[in-house]
């Protein structure tokens, strides 16, 4: 048995510790917020102080992926949900009516999903974790420890320092601290090199609120949950206990939709959106809550092939951090922390092997869809300033690109392209793994070059800032 500490008690730091504790390891978990478990997800969504989480009440969605993880590696979790009200909810539901064949496929279950609110999964999480484990609350890590190296020339982690200068030795630490995570300052000090990182800021800026059903159901789908728009998006969410939330994505760099902020702007531009307007038939739970600055950020802890530390690794958000609106960081968090279980498994005993096998699990199961979002991402951004600044949208240069922006008029017609499609979404399959598939890159061409793009109806942006530099609380949704 070892010894493991897991820094930060969030989904994904709690998920490793209930995984390794659950192969028979000595697991404690630090987690900086003070705040105990509250009794209820009610009382976690109103009053769970979770100033580490800046995202705690915000939108949030989980994937497929994640929740078939959470299936096959921590099934009590995945009861817990479904106990705080979580829903489950099947994708293909989403498929637009211009898709002919509706006849179910085997594998359709692929696609279910059990989804919440924020709060209502951090507490499931946690009331799993505080009967298998230590979670100590309150307590804040500060610095690493190090002692002699288990590789030449290699400094080696061997506990850490609280706040309150308790020091605590282990024979693995995991930094999961999200991703304010001071790993590459702390190995600093420590005497190690600071890990690989790039970091940009795609620049969207997210405007959410909640919504609470006045007959316990959640809105219907006419449209796919993330919608593209010329110059912004919408998210509809559904979430635990008759909720779920609106989010309109905008580019940070436009000013003049930053007064989407207001809740009577807000409103009447949803309101505008034929496919969306019917997300507001709820009581709003809370005001419009914006969010920004979010970047996408990567760091690479193995450097000219050489560990900057053993008896360390990097987990969730402290590894890779990614822009929000595709809802897939919780479910790339549970990939690694699933391949994080494994590499201990088998090299425990060798610091030097365990650095190495985490860097290379990483980068062969979690940064292809790093590196995906980041893409997916910039694009986005891309073609928003180009509608803003009145210039034709930026078409691809890439192939593989191209015929993503194929996939995505093709999937709206055809019933097996919208499943290829809903597979790369759904973080189940890449979507080089998708295009390899014979026969699929030749269907999705003749697809789309034989239909039209469906663009889904809502105000022009002159519409648009008219509306937001009139007092009108309505927006008529008007040809031109
Ligand atoms: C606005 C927004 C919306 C998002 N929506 C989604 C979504 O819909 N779906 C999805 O899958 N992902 C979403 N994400 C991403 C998702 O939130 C993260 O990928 C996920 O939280 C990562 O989990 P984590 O456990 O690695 O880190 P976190 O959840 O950030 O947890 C880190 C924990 O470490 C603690 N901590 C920090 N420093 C210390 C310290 N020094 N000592 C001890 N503890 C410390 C913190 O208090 C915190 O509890 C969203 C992110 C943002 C910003």
């Amino acid at each position: 048995m070892s010894k493991i500490l897991v820094l930060g008690g969030g989904v994904i730091g709690l998920s490793t510790a209930m995984m390794l504790a659950r192969r028979g390891h000595d697991v404690t978990v630090f987690e900086r917020d003070g705040g105990p478990l509250p009794g209820s997800p009610e009382d976690a969504w109103l009053a769970w102080e979770r100033r580490g989480i800046a995202q705690f009440r915000q939108a949030h969605y989980l994937q497929p992926a994640g929740t078939q993880l959470l299936d096959s590696h921590l099934p009590d979790v995945k009861q817990a949900l479904v106990r705080a009200g979580c829903i489950t909810f099947n994708v293909l539901a989403t498929m637009p009516p211009t898709v002919a064949d509706r006849t179910p496929r085997e594998g359709d279950q692929r696609f279910t999903t059990i989804t919440g609110r924020r709060s209502a999964i951090e507490y499931a999480v946690a009331s799993v974790a505080e009967n298998l484990l230590s979670v100590r609350r309150g307590v804040a890590v500060a610095s690493l420890l190090t002692g002699p190296s288990a590789a030449k020339g290699i400094p080696h982690v061997t506990g850490v320092r609280t706040m309150d200068g308790e020091e605590v030795s282990a024979d693995l630490i995991i930094d999961a601290t999200g991703r304010a995570s001071k790993l590459p300052d702390w190995l600093e000090a420590s005497g190690a090199r600071r890990p690989i990182e790039e970091a940009e800021d795609s620049g969207f800026i997210y405007y959410s609120r909640f919504f609470r059903s006045k007959n316990g159901l959640v809105p219907s789908w006419r449209a796919r949950p993330l919608t593209h728009l010329d110059t912004f998006s919408l998210l509809t969410l559904p979430g635990d206990a008759g909720t779920w939330s609106v989010t309109v994505v905008i580019s940070s760099g436009d000013a003049a939709l930053k007064k989407l902020r207001d809740p009577k702007h807000w409103t009447a531009l949803v309101a505008a959106c034929p496919l969306h307007f019917h997300w507001l038939d709820g009581e709003p739970i809370t005001d419009v809550q914006p969010m920004g600055g979010v970047i996408d950020r990567y760091r690479r802890f193995v450097v000219d092939g050489v560990p900057t530390a053993t008896g360390i690794v990097s987990l969730g958000d402290s590894w890779a951090c990614t822009n929000p609106s595709l809802g897939r960081g919780i479910t790339m968090g549970l990939m690694q922390a699933v391949g994080t279980v494994d590499v201990a498994g088998q090299h425990l005993d060798n610091p030097l092997a365990l650095a190495l096998a985490h860097d290379s699990m990483t980068e062969t199961r979690v940064t292809p869809w790093y590196r995906n979002t980041v893409e997916i991402d910039r694009m986005r951004i891309a073609r928003f300033k180009a509608f803003i600044e009145g210039r034709p949208e930026p078409q691809p240069t890439d192939p593989r690109a191209r015929v993503s922006d194929a996939l995505a008029v093709a999937m709206m017609y055809d019933a097996d392209l919208f499943r290829a499609s809903l597979e790369i979404a759904t973080v189940q399959a890449l979507p080089q793994e998708v295009m390899r598939r014979p026969g699929v890159v030749d269907r999705i061409m003749e697809v789309a070059s034989t239909h039209e793009v469906v663009v889904p109806p809502a105000p022009s942006r002159q519409q648009l800032l008219r509306m937001l530099h009139s007092e009108r609380r309505e927006l008529q949704l008007v040809p031109g």
